[in-house]
C-alpha cells in the first residue's frame, strides 16, 4: 500500500462546476486539490459549450457571406476550409483550458491528474495509467459531469456519432440525420445546416425544443424551413441504422409508417446521463435516484454530510452556468458561509437561428403555482436596431406579477437573445418591477430597447406599438 496524502478540500472533476468550486474554496482560505481524469474545463470547454459556439459562429459567418443580397452585399465563390475552421475552434478551446490551468495554479489549487474513486467518506484513491495514490480529505465536492446517452440500435461508431463526434468531423457532411430535437441537437444541426449540410431531424416528441414555449420554438422552426435544407419530423422514432464505409441509412417510424433516410452521419443527441456509476458512491452511502442523479440539500450537500455534489450530476437543467453557480455555493458552504441555492434566476439559452432564452417563470409555471401574472410582449420587428441588423424575427416577453408588477420571468427569441436575457435575470435577482425597467434609459438604437418597450407594454403605455 501507499502512504495516504492528507487533503483539506478535494474536488473531483474540473468542468465548469469543479474548477469554479475549487477556485472559490481556495479564495475562501481552503487548501484545495482538484482531480481530473481528462482535460481541465470538462465537457463545457472541451466538447460542449465553447467548441459548439465556435462552430456556430463560423457557420453564421459563412451563411451571412452568402446571403446578404438583401443588404446589397454580393459575394461570389465563398468557400469554407473546414480543417481551418476546426483548427480555429481548437485554438479557442486551447486558450480557455490553458486559462483554467493558470487560474487554478494562481489560486494555489493543486491539480491532480487521474481518475478518482471513493473508498469511504474521508478517503479516495486516484488511479493514473501507471500508479495509484490514496488521499484522505475533510470535505469533497463531486463534479463528475455527464455523458451522452446511447439508444438501442444506435451504437456509437465512426458514422453514428455523439455531440463530441459532431464537433470534430473531418469534413462538412453532405447529409446528416439528427436524432433528438433538444437544444444540443438543434444547435449542432443548425450549425451544419449553415455550412450547407442537408439536415433531417427526428424528434420523438410533439415539438422540437420542448423546453421552450411553442410561440418561441415555432419561430426557430420557421427560420429552419427558410434555410431550405432542413427537414423536421416530429413524433418520429428512430428505429435502426445500417452503416457502410461511406454512410448510414436510418430507419424511423412516423405516424405508424416506416421510412428511411440516407446520410453521411447520424448524430444522436437524446440526452445525457450523470457520471455517478463506478466511482464508489454506493459504498460511501451517497443517495442517488434510479437514474443516478445525486440528491442534495440547499447547500449542495449529499446524504453524506462532508460530501457535496454539483453540476450535471444533481437535479435541474444540465447547464454550465448552473454547475458554476452550485460550485460557488458548495465552496461557500464548506467554508462555513450561510449560502443557499436559489434557482429562480438561472437562465436557459439555446443558440439556434434565432436564439432562444428564458429565465424565471413562464406564464404556464406561474399559473400552475396559482400566481396571477401579466404577460407583455414587444416584437423585434418594431425596433430600429433589429431592422438595421436585418434580424426582425422574434420578441421579448415579460411575465410580471399582477399585484405589483414584479418581474418573475422573461422569454426572449431573436438575435442576441443570449445576451438580452442577462438584464432580465438581473431584474429578477434584484426584485425589480416592470416600471423599474421602463424607467431605465436604454441606449438607442439597441436591442435592449425591446426589453424596455416590453416593460412599457406591461404598464399599458408603449411608445412604438399600438
Ligand atoms: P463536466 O463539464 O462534464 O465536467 C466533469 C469532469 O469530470 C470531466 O472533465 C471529467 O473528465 C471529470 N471526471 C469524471 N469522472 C471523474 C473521476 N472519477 N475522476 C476524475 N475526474 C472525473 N451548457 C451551457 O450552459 N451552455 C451551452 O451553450 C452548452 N452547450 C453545450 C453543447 C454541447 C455539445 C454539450 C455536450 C453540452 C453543452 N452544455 C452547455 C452543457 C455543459 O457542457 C454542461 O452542463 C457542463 O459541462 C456541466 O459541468 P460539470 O462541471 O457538471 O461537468
Amino acid at each position: 500500500g501507499d502512504f495516504p496524502i492528507e487533503l483539506d478540500t478535494v474536488v473531483v472533476g474540473a468542468g465548469p462546476g469543479g474548477y469554479v468550486a475549487a477556485i472559490r474554496a481556495a479564495q475562501l482560505g481552503q487548501k484545495v486539490a482538484i482531480i481530473e481524469k481528462g482535460n481541465l474545463g470538462g465537457v463545457c470547454l472541451n466538447v460542449g459549450c465553447i467548441p459548439s459556439k465556435a462552430l456556430i459562429s463560423a457557420g453564421h459567418r459563412y451563411e451571412h457571406a452568402k446571403h446578404s443580397a438583401d443588404m446589397g452585399i454580393m459575394a461570389e465563390n465563398v468557400t469554407v476550409d473546414f480543417s481551418k475552421v476546426q483548427a480555429w475552434k481548437d485554438s479557442v478551446v486551447k486558450k480557455l483550458t490553458g486559462g483554467v490551468a493558470g487560474l487554478l495554479k494562481g489560486n494555489k489549487v493543486e491539480i491532480i491528474s487521474g481518475e478518482a474513486y471513493f473508498v469511504d467518506a474521508n478517503t479516495l484513491r486516484v488511479m493514473t495509467e501507471s500508479a495509484a495514490q490514496t488521499y484522505t480529505f475533510k470535505n469533497a465536492i463531486i463534479a463528475t459531469g455527464s455523458t451522452p446517452i446511447e439508444i438501442p440500435g444506435f451504437k456509437f461508431s465512426k458514422r453514428v456519432i455523439d455531440s463530441t463526434g459532431a464537433l470534430s468531423l473531418p469534413e462538412i457532411p453532405k447529409k446528416m440525420v439528427v436524432v433528438g430535437g433538444g437544444y444540443i441537437g438543434m444547435e449542432l444541426g443548425t450549425a451544419y445546416a449553415n455550412f450547407g449540410t442537408e439536415i433531417t431531424i427526428l424528434e420523438a416528441g410533439e415539438e422540437i425544443l420542448a423546453g421552450f414555449e411553442k410561440s418561441m420554438s415555432s419561430i426557430v422552426k420557421r427560420g429552419l424551413k427558410k434555410k431550405g435544407n432542413v427537414e423536421i419530423h416530429t413524433k418520429a422514432f428512430a428505429k435502426s441504422v445500417q452503416e457502410t464505409e461511406t454512410g448510414v441509412t436510418v430507419s424511423f417510424e412516423v405516424n405508424g409508417e416506416m421510412k428511411s433516410v440516407d446520410a453521411d452521419y447520424v448524430l444522436v443527441t437524446v440526452g445525457r446521463r450523470p457520471n455517478t456509476q463506478e466511482i464508489g458512491l454506493e459504498q460511501v452511502g451517497v443517495k442517488m435516484t434510479d437514474r443516478g442523479v445525486i440528491e442534495i440539500d440547499k447547500q449542495c450537500r449529499t446524504s453524506v454530510s462532508n460530501i457535496y455534489a454539483i453540476g450535471d450530476i444533481v437535479p435541474g437543467p444540465p447547464l454550465a452556468h448552473k454547475a458554476s453557480y452550485e460550485g460557488k455555493i458548495a465552496a461557500e458552504a464548506i467554508s462555513g458561509h450561510p449560502a443557499e441555492i436559489d434557482y429562480i434566476g438561472i437562465p436557459a439559452v439555446c443558440f439556434t437561428d434565432p436564439e432562444l432564452a428564458s429565465v424565471g417563470y413562464t406564464k404556464k409555471q406561474a399559473d400552475e403555482e396559482g400566481m396571477e401574472v401579466v404577460v407583455s410582449k414587444f416584437p423585434f420587428g418594431a425596433n430600429g436596431r433589429a431592422l438595421s441588423l436585418n434580424s426582425t424575427d422574434g420578441f421579448v416577453q415579460l411575465v410580471t406579477r399582477k399585484q405589483d408588477g414584479l418581474i418573475v420571468g422573461a422569454q426572449v427569441v431573436g438575435a442576441g437573445a443570449s445576451d438580452i436575457i442577462s438584464e432580465l435575470g438581473l431584474a429578477i435577482e434584484a426584485g425589480m418591477t416592470a416600471e423599474d425597467i421602463a424607467q431605465t434609459i436604454h441606449a438607442h438604437p439597441t436591442l435592449g430597447e425591446i426589453t424596455m418597450e416590453a416593460a412599457e407594454v406591461a404598464l399599458g403605455m408603449p411608445i412604438h406599438i399600438i
